[in-house]
């Protein structure tokens, strides 16, 4: 109720508090500064790309208005923010992505989609198809509901993700043979991508990429 109420008030920018919109000209820079980087892992990170990905590509580091926009989203449910966050993962995605023709959001677990009462990752993929043209399914289920990733090694969120995610029966010729970009908020050491690459491997894809807002470092 009282966010259906926040939703009849004007939007303030998650990044500054200024009134007008989710996230204000200003708040908007950061999200866009990778924008026109040339696609690829760039020099100095010399992490590989999780397991089962052809290509990761994200819009900006994740601080500063890009972090309060995502917190917001997710724990604030200001789902406005999906526009403007979305737009930036297709304008990403029209610079480097390679292949792709059809959008998959890393779900959450089904219990905290009804607390929440929406699911962040598939709002910004709807939001990125809009603008992208991409069509967007949602193919993939949680299922099992894992320890907050956050504060945990890298080998620990591997083994707190083991077989975390399935594709849907009903998704699994929707998804066979075709190029799939993985859309979410954050990605860290890449193991909840390289999981839903797993499940989406084992039913038969053609490739999975994956595009996300942020990148934590
Ligand atoms: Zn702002």
């Amino acid at each position: 109720m009282r966010r259906a109420l926040d939703l009849l008030l004007p939007p303030t920018c998650a990044g500054c508090g200024t009134e007008g919109a989710p996230l204000c000209e200003r708040c908007l820079v950061p999200l866009g500064r990778r924008r026109d980087e040339p696609p690829g892992v760039p020099v100095g990170l010399l992490e590989p790309l999780p397991p089962g990905i052809v290509q990761l590509e994200w819009c900006a580091s994740f601080t500063g208005p890009v972090r309060d926009a995502v917190h917001a989203l997710k724990y604030r449910g200001e789902r406005r923010l999906a526009g403007p966050l979305g737009a930036a993962l297709a304008a990403r995605w029209a610079r480097a992505g390679r292949g792709g023709d059809l959008l998959v959001p890393v779900p959450v677990h089904p219990s905290r989609r009804r607390e929440r009462g929406f699911d962040q990752a598939e709002d910004l993929a709807r939001a990125c198809g809009r603008v992208s043209g991409l069509p967007m399914h949602t193919a993939l289920v949680r299922v099992h509901r894992t320890t907050a990733q956050h504060g945990l090694g890298r080998a620990s969120r591997a083994a707190n993700l083991g077989g975390a995610f399935g594709v849907e029966p009903r998704s699994a010729t929707a998804v066979r043979g075709r190029w799939v970009v993985l859309i979410d908020d954050v990605t860290t050491t890449g193991a909840t991508l390289a999981e839903c690459a797993a499940a989406l491997h084992a039913t038969g894809v053609l490739a999975v990429s994956a595009l996300t807002v942020a990148r934590e470092r």
